[in-house]
């Protein structure tokens, strides 16, 4: 492989080339997301972010296979292992059963990551279709001697293992647990960072799903979720695991302390995490019930392929700030350009030469730690250089691959032509406008949302904006 793509390793703390197990192949695994609610636009943050890093290795000339879970049982409200089974939690919410739960959230999903243009990976596996493979595992782990069962329960042994903190020289008091909610000290634990492989025994006895094994009836952990999907589909060496940073203590921690343990070798190459989206109070979070997703941003008038871009803007490796006013600017960007290409006027040959000087910007700063704000830099540039149509069109549609922000595709509106209505539909849209804004103050939001969605029937949108509400045909 010619190209040099380098990453930000979190297990080696540096920028380093990627060279894959498989001459030319990437093994790529991806921790999907715990299907008990919506996904908030930070979890899609990271989901953007990993589809860029597919595409660009692919569009470096990589071949890869990309896997994902699917969170259906098992993760629980602190990542260490204790509190309520999330799903159960949200069965509950809205007096469904866990699978139903789970099938309405992963579809929500995906029609989310479709709105982002994220492409599907190659496998996507549900936890719950996976049982025997996690027991096969915590099996072997039981006779090499790295687990033990107390309590009903089994437990991986974390003192078994010459090094834990795989990725942090930090003491592990600075390391954080997950969510901190419910915790309490699981008595039956042998030393402090010793996780379940497998629970017959919980506090929460009424948890739905529940499969007979070795050890009694009961439910995987969550972090042996990962490890053995990842091996069943992509076999005993990986080359690039994903995440959210949330992910890397303890899931990560975990999911290679077990798999390295099983395998006795070592199990993954690159840690690629993504930081975090935050709004103003800080981190999001779905536990907190008032997050901001995908449908919301629509409601108020964006495309969510400007949520996209807004990500783009920055590098995955830093913490980004939400705000409408950013996202607003961020819009108005998104127009000029693509308005900017729609102009373009692709007649007569593409020059081969200048492409591929082009191109090669372009993967240079997509090689260089996935720096995708530089990459959007050099659209602008090639824009403004002097390339005839044809030449910047053709680059434009080659660098979409990757970026997925439909810049040649996507429908301009023009302000004039968007609200030519007759007068009858225009009298009518004002009075709904009126009658949402009166449903509004009387706080009865679902007669707000009804009075959009009846609006949308039409073919009109509304958008909420600082100046107040304005509409436009679809
Ligand atoms: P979950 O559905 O909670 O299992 O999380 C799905 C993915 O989103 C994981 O990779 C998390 O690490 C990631 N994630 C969670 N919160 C955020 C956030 N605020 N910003 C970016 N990624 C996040
Ligand atoms: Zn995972």
């Amino acid at each position: 492989m010619e190209n040099k793509f380098r990453i930000y390793n979190t297990l080696t703390r540096e920028v380093e080339t990627i060279v894959p197990n498989e001459n030319g192949k990437i093994a790529m695994y991806t921790c999907g997301p715990t299907v008990y609610h919506y996904a908030h636009i930070g979890n899609l943050r990271s989901y953007i972010m990993e589809d860029v890093l597919e595409k660009a290795l692919r569009y470096a000339g990589y071949d890869v296979k990309r896997v994902m879970n699917i969170t259906d049982v098992g993760h629980l409200s602190s990542d260490a292992d204790t509190g309520e089974d999330k799903m159960l939690k949200g069965a509950r919410r809205e007096h469904k059963t866990v699978m139903e739960i789970a099938q309405f959230y992963t579809d929500a999903f995906f029609a989310d990551c479709a709105k982002l243009n994220i492409r599907t990976p190659d496998v996507v596996e549900p936890a719950t279709g996976c049982i025997p493979e996690f027991i096969h595992m915590i099996e072997v782990l039981l006779e090499k001697g790295y687990a033990y069962a107390a309590g009903g329960n089994v437990y991986f042994d974390t003192s078994k293992l010459q090094e834990y903190y795989v990725f942090s020289s930090q003491s592990e008091k600075e390391l954080l647990v997950g969510v901190r909610d419910d915790v309490d000290e699981d008595r039956n634990k042998k030393n402090k960072n010793d996780f379940v492989l497998w629970f017959t025994k919980s506090k929460f006895e009424d948890q739905a799903l529940k499969w007979d094994s070795p050890w009694g009836v009961g439910y995987p952990g969550w972090h042996i979720e990962c490890s053995c999907i990842s091996m069943k589909h992509l076999g005993e060496y990986m080359d690039i695991h994903c995440g959210g940073v949330d992910n890397i203590f303890p899931h990560h921690t975990n999911e290679i302390a077990q798999s390295e343990s099983y395998l006795g070798h070592k199990w993954c190459n690159y840690w690629f995490h993504v930081n975090h989206l935050q709004d103003k109070s800080g981190k999001m979070s779905k536990s907190r019930g008032d997050f901001l997703t995908v449908s919301l941003l629509e409601e108020k008038g964006y495309d969510p392929v400007v949520y996209r871009m807004f990500c783009l803007q920055s590098h995955y490796r830093k913490p980004l700030e939400f705000s409408y006013e950013a996202l607003e600017n961020v819009s108005a960007a998104y127009v000029k350009l693509v308005k900017r290409i729609a102009d373009l006027k692709p007649e007569g040959s593409v020059d081969a030469g200048r492409f591929e000087e082009y191109r090669e910007k372009f993967i240079q700063a997509l090689s260089g730690d996935l720096n995708t704000s530089m990459a959007i830099t050099v659209l602008y540039d090639l824009l403004k250089a002097d390339l005839n149509d044809a030449t910047k069109y053709a680059l434009i549609q080659d660098c979409d691959r990757v970026l997925s922000l439909n810049l040649t595709t996507a429908k301009i509106h023009n302000p004039e032509e968007d609200t030519k209505v007759d007068a009858d539909l225009e009298r009518y849209i004002l009075e709904k406008i009126e009658e949402r804004k009166a449903a509004k103050a009387a706080k009865d939001f679902a007669e707000a949302d009804a009075i959009r969605d009846a609006l949308l029937e039409k073919g009109i949108v509304l958008k909420d904006t600082r100046e107040g509400v304005v509409w436009h045909k679809a």
